[in-house]
């Protein structure tokens, strides 16, 4: 390892730059990885377009996956070159949500590349219990996908989705598509709402059973789809400030559940209370990732990951230098780069 490292690092005025620091040791238990995948997420794109302030100083970063480069003491499970993908959560260990494994609601929950140093660097010093070891064929990059990809293996684990039923996608950004790399997973029957023609191909690669464009054609599809009342479970992915959540419930059969993965800007959004008590539609929130029935999210989004590693590739569209992380986030940011998943790849710089 050098002395040296480059990490891209908020600034005061909310932008990005490249810095040379120092590496330092992995504290106990404790591991230092050469990060060599890790993604641009629609959380960091909120900091780069300034609607929350990111904290100046902190290495942005939380999906990624590289080699164990340093190992501190006290930590066993993982050894030097072995490679793995973070987890990126960070929790207290000791209350009783921790304890049952749900620490994603933890009260000191945080997150790496937010509350500490992330994956946009050469290096990076991560907790131990944070590192998962990729399985066969899954490699750094798609190791990387476990992160966005967790987010719906959990969701759908609450929403208790089955290989018979029917899941409505609403939404194909990374979120979207990752939803139906999960309910592939499931047997289930896959529907997509998505916006860009660019979205509507990747879903189609991904092998979603029906891709529904969101124009005049679509709304009459997904009218007929209501009438004969095929939608088990309805995803909505895509939060912000709009309506899609109301969107997503009116799609359900009776006794149907709404399964919301979306992250919303606004305090209050709708939903149909009448629908929902008539129909006695399940609303399930659901956030990141935990280990909540014994096993974590994130080992399972690993080993889908393996299942359809070809597919799940096709996700990354763009790879950038770490040098480049201004052109990276622009690129996340403007669709009509046809961006889906923007990748920064630390190990490419000479
Ligand atoms: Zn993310
Ligand atoms: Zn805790």
């Amino acid at each position: 390892m050098p002395n040296k490292i480059k990490s891209v690092r908020w600034t005061e005025d909310r932008s990005l730059s490249v810095v040379e620091g120092d590496a330092l040791d992995p504290g106990p238990n404790e591991l230092q990885i050469q990060v060599a995948s890790v993604g641009v997420c629609g959380s960091d794109l909120h900091f780069f377009r300034g609607d929350f302030p990111p904290r100046p100083g902190i290495v942005p970063g939380h999906e990624l996956a590289g080699i164990v480069s340093a190992v501190g003491s006290g930590v066993r499970r993982v050894s030097e070159g072995d490679l793995v993908a973070v987890e990126p959560l960070l929790r207290c260990g000791h209350c009783r949500f921790c304890l049952s494994g749900d620490y994603h609601v933890c009260s000191e929950r945080g997150l790496i590349g937010e509350n500490r140093d992330g994956g946009m660097s050469e290096y990076v010093n991560v907790p131990a219990i944070t590192a998962f070891k990729t399985p066969q064929g899954v490699d750094a990059e798609l190791g990387a996908l476990a992160e966005p990809l967790a987010c719906s293996v959990h969701g759908f684990a609450k929403a208790k989705v089955k290989s018979h039923e029917t899941v409505f996608i609403l939404g194909a950004g990374s979120i979207g598509l990752t939803a139906l790399l999960a309910a592939k997973a499931c047997g289930a029957r896959a529907i997509i709402l998505a916006r860009h023609p660019h979205q509507q191909e990747a879903a189609r690669r991904l092998g979603a059973d029906e891709v529904i464009a969101d124009n005049e054609a679509g709304e009459s599809r997904l009218s007929e789809l209501r009438k004969s009342q095929a939608i088990d479970v309805a995803v909505e992915t895509v939060g912000g400030k709009g309506d899609t959540l109301l969107k997503a419930q009116l799609m359900l059969r009776p006794k149907g559940r709404l399964l919301l993965i979306g992250v919303f800007s606004i305090p209050n959004v709708s939903v149909n209370p009448l629908h929902l008590a008539l129909r006695e539609v399940e609303l399930i929130g659901s956030m990141t990732y935990a280990a909540s029935d014994g096993r974590a999210d994130y080992e399972i989004a690993l080993n889908v990951l393996s299942d359809y590693a070809e597919v799940a590739r096709t996700l990354v569209t763009h790879r950038f230098q770490l040098d480049d992380v201004q052109q990276a986030f622009e690129t996340a940011l403007d669709k009509s780069s046809e961006s889906i998943k923007v990748h920064l790849n630390p190990a490419l710089q000479a």
